[in-house]
């Protein structure tokens, strides 16, 4: 039979900084339409292998196919041009910006001048349309509270048609309505066939929303598993445990 379509595999990645390896040999994939959770403790690994993927970090060994073909951005930017975006830990959206301005810099028609505001705004619309979203387009980021702005974020990843959207951490900052909110987004996102790889150390978002579950512990992948089949009590043993399996 033919398992479901693979949008990103990483094999045996290895990144190492002076006097830490920070990831070793690590392998995952992430299928298309899946939410994945990316677990592990403080330090294991997470945001490094999420760097690498996206061409933030250079790895040092391994290889990533995307859409099936070996791959190896040179940058974010690139990457997120390819179709893979990171809604970081870290804000990344320009304070002084609109919500539109931000949606829209370094976007191709928007860099080579054809993007008209007329159609800027066209496509602003269509995506609060298609998702439900709503903000005001002329509004300056540093207006608007934690939770909006990473709707920003995500609004800025769906107007370039992300297939992948990574999210570091994204509840860090959120309140518990506006964590819904985001996971309402997330199971949208997943109806469209995107995929989200959802780095947490939170287990109850884990059990709520993701399918599959990658550990990682102190740079090494110590197991995968399909969500519907393990429990806390397992998960908290492969995060800080001594046990290592697979599926
Ligand atoms: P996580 O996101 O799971 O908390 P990280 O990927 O941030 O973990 O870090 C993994 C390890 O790599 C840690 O020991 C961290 O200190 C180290 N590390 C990450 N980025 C750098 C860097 N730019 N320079 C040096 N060490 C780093
Ligand atoms: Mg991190």
């Amino acid at each position: 039979t033919v398992g479901p379509r693979l949008i990103l595999e990483v094999k045996e990645i290895s990144k190492s900084f002076p006097g830490v390896q920070a990831l070793d040999r690590v392998d995952m994939d992430v299928r298309e339409g899946e939410v994945h959770a990316l677990l592990g403790e403080n330090g294991s690994g997470k945001s490094t292998l999420t760097k690498c993927i996206v061409g933030a970090y250079q790895k040092d060994s391994g290889t990533i196919l995307y859409d099936g073909k070996e791959t190896s951005f040179s940058s974010p930017t690139e990457s997120f041009r390819q179709g893979i975006s990171v809604i970081y830990q870290e804000r990344s959206l320009i304070p002084k910006f609109t919500v539109e301005q931000n949606i829209f810099l370094g976007d191709e028609m928007q860099v080579s001048g054809l993007l008209s505001e007329k159609n800027m705004r066209k496509r602003f619309r269509s995506l609060c349309e298609s998702y439900g979203f709503d903000l005001s387009p002329d509004e300056k980021i540093f207006r608007l509270g934690v939770a909006q702005q990473k709707v920003v974020e995500i609004m800025k990843a769906l107007s370039r048609n992300s297939r992948v959207v990574i999210m570091d951490e994204p509840t860090a900052s959120l309140s518990k309505e506006e964590s819904d909110h985001l996971f309402k987004i997330i199971s949208q996102l997943k109806s469209k066939g995107i995929s989200i790889l959802y780095i947490t150390h939170i287990l109850e978002e884990v059990f709520r929303i993701t399918d599959r579950i990658t550990v990682l512990r102190d740079g090494r992948k110590v197991s995968t598993l399909n969500t519907a089949e393990t429990d806390r009590e397992e998960i908290v043993n492969l995060m800080v445990g001594e046990v290592f399996h697979d599926i």
